[in-house]
């Protein structure tokens, strides 16, 4: 197994914060894919002594959620051919979107491993709220907070543990 890292999901629901939280060393890369630069940053991250590496996507549409679902799919198309494990991240404040469940199925129609994680799991109603997201079929999730980095832990251990 390889060690890329990337991470997917609708705008909003937190992945550059995660991402900033994990990076310790950007990488300064411009990515060029079929001649259109994409918004994706690349950064170095460790856990339990094994070296990974970061992709964040997205934000292409600065501070708003007005991106078209066709740019998701070519992020998540992009994190499937170049990733060896992907984070597909949610958010238990919206809840399921239709967005959502468009990357699910992208996803599930794959190979490489998912790892759902849901995002501003700030208190105990939202890890009950998290339970709904067990419908998008790919089973188990990693309930987290980037913003404090409660639930981090449990999932990096598991990520780690598939590079
Ligand atoms: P991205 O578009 O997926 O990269 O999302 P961002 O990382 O830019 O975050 C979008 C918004 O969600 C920002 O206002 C963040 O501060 C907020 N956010 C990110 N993580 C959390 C979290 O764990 N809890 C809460 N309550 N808000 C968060
Ligand atoms: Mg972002």
């Amino acid at each position: 197994m390889g060690n890329i890292v990337a991470i997917v999901g609708r705008p909003n629901v937190g992945k550059s914060t995660f991402f900033n939280r994990l990076i310790q060393r950007r990488e300064a890369i411009v990515d060029s894919v079929s001649g259109v630069t994409r918004d994706r940053h690349y950064g170095k991250s460790e856990w339990n002594g094994k070296n990974f590496s970061l992709i964040d996507t997205g934000g292409y549409v600065l501070g708003s959620d007005d991106v078209f679902e066709s740019e998701i799919d070519k992020q998540v198309e992009l994190a499937i051919d170049e990733a060896d494990a992907i984070i597909f991240m949610v958010d238990v404040e919206a809840g399921i979107t239709g967005m959502d469940e468009d990357v699910a199925n992208l996803l599930r129609k794959q190979k490489k491993p998912v790892l759902l994680v849901v995002n501003k799991v700030d208190n105990s109603k939202r890890l009950e709220n998290a339970v709904e997201f067990y419908n998008l079929g790919l089973g188990n999730y990693f309930p987290i907070a980037s913003t404090n980095g409660s639930g981090t832990g449990e999932l990096l251990d598991k990520l780690v543990e598939i590079l």
